[in-house]
């Protein structure tokens, strides 16, 4: 097992996480912080995010009350005076060449994130937690490059972790933990994690020198992108080979990282103190407005299902994982569906379908009621477990595709007839108040069935299957 194995090679991976906040304007200025579709590069902008001479920045507080609700999550020290600092480098994605950001003094320090591996617990500390504003975007395109300044000033909330990871394996469920705080803190926008966690993950091997791989999008091109640092830092050393302190860039489509530079020191950056803004002064009347509005959190929430519904530890991961199918399955137990049924369901063929169409429960117009109208019809024996997936899996697509997806559109679209026990009804009824035509039929006019069927149809307001009345009309 590779996992084994990195742990006998004494491995320590840390990971520096950037949070795009979903704030309404920039972090400095009043620039809107929302990003259309295919909205025009460069119109979001305005002299104080593009770095004007003479222009001065002015704080967003919202910034700074997010980053107050993540140090409480992490259990940190909220420092009551923090401070700004300019982060000098020469690139044109910050056109007034530096970067504000926190260095000296971060907003909060020394807290911890708890992962569960299989049966254990492991405590993960987070060294910081800073704000800091988004740098330009930018485009290259064959011959020409260019810079896209929408993003540039956005802001963001960088989580540094000390390298307490042992494999690549833990990282991936400290960062799926921190999207599932994100979503319970309401974080996030669109629901995209790619777009919303950007990290800087470094590892070392023992005997070896610490290789930084940056900007890697997402959570599983982290654990790709760690796994194929191992192996290569492994085999250099096999070979006597001691691995460079260096910067590599990771490159998704190849799945190799690629050296960028030798890993610049802390003071290249030359950081000084941002004359242009005050200190942040936190004091505890707003840190405890903060704790106020906090939702129930992940663990809180798994702790409540075990002990109100009585699940099992498996069910209760998967269902707090994602606020909104928590929200969804105890909807349903309020509507009187057992609470077996509800989780199995909700941690099971709807996750599924959410995962395989690679989406969300909150992302789709898919009103709670309908899954609800669905499920009681299985409980009813209307359906078989089989049709009632199906019926969940049309229904998750066609929202995906931004059509009607309710319980009764969809029944009627793909033909789930409701149930068995109606369509023989609804034939019975038919019969009975056409004897002369179905005698007919008996008596080999096979036009006789076509009529059948359709009066059946219109009893059972085309929900039945034809070929399924057919041969019930067949073998009666
Ligand atoms: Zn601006």
């Amino acid at each position: 097992m590779i996992e084994d194995e990195m742990i006998s090679k004494g491995v320590k991976i840390g990971l520096e996480t950037h949070i795009s906040l979903p704030t309404n304007s920039k972090l400095f200025c009043p620039c809107s912080n929302i990003a259309k579709e295919q909205e025009e590069p460069n119109t979001r902008v305005c002299p104080v995010c593009m770095g004007h001479p003479g222009t001065k920045p002015h704080l967003n507080r919202n910034a700074v009350d997010i980053a107050i609700k993540m140090a409480l999550v992490f259990n940190c020290k909220i420092l009551q005076n923090s401070f700004f600092s300019r982060k000098t480098y020469f690139y044109p994605d910050m056109s007034k060449n530096f970067q504000i950001t926190q260095y000296e003094i971060p907003l909060c320090e020394k807290g911890k994130a708890v992962i569960k591996t299989g049966e254990k617990s492991k405590e993960i500390k987070i060294r910081r937690i800073h704000i800091e504003e988004d740098p330009a975007k930018i485009v290259y395109q064959k011959e020409s490059t260019y810079l896209d300044y929408n993003r540039c000033g956005s802001p963001l909330i960088e989580v540094v972790t000390e390298p307490d990871f042992a494999t690549p394996k833990e990282a991936r469920i400290y960062l799926q933990n921190l999207m599932a705080l994100l979503e319970y803190l309401g974080l996030l926008r669109g629901g995209d994690e790619t777009t919303t966690i950007k990290s800087d993950a470094n590892i070392s091997l023992a005997g070896g020198n610490r290789v930084e791989v940056k900007n890697i999008g997402g959570i599983r091109e982290v654990e790709k992108a760690l796994k194929y640092e191992f192996l290569r830092q492994k085999n250099m050393l096999a070979k006597s080979i001691i691995p460079a302190r260096e910067t590599r860039g990771w490159m998704d489509k190849l799945g190799i990282s690629k050296s960028m530079r030798s890993k610049e020191f802390e003071e290249d950056y030359g950081y000084i103190f941002e004359p242009d803004l005050p200190y942040i002064c936190i004091d505890n009347k707003q840190i405890e407005a903060q704790r106020n509005i906090l939702p129930e959190l992940p663990e809180e929430k798994a702790k409540r299902f075990r002990k109100q519904y009585g699940l099992n530890e498996k069910t209760v991961e998967r269902l707090v994982r994602y606020r909104d199918l928590a929200d969804l399955f105890e909807y349903l137990c309020e509507r009187k569906i057992d609470a077996g049924v509800a989780s199995s369901w909700t941690a099971g063929p709807i996750l599924k379908t959410l995962n395989w169409n690679n989406t969300r429960f909150s992302l789709l117009s898919i009103d709670k009621k309908e899954i609800y109208i669905c499920l009681n019809n299985y409980i009813n024996k209307k359906h078989s477990d089989f049709i009632c997936e199906k019926i969940i899996q049309k229904m998750v697509e066609e929202a995906k595709n931004k059509r009607t997806a309710s319980y009764d559109t969809i029944v009627k679209k793909y033909r789930f007839f409701s149930s068995l026990i109606d369509v023989d009804a609804a034939i019975k009824e038919v019969i009975s108040k056409n004897k002369k035509i179905f005698d007919e039929y008996r008596g080999g006019k096979e036009k006789a069935l076509n009529f059948l069927v359709g009066m059946v149809m219109k009893e059972t307001k085309g929900a039945a299957n034809p070929q399924e009345i057919k041969e019930k009309i067949n073998r009666l």
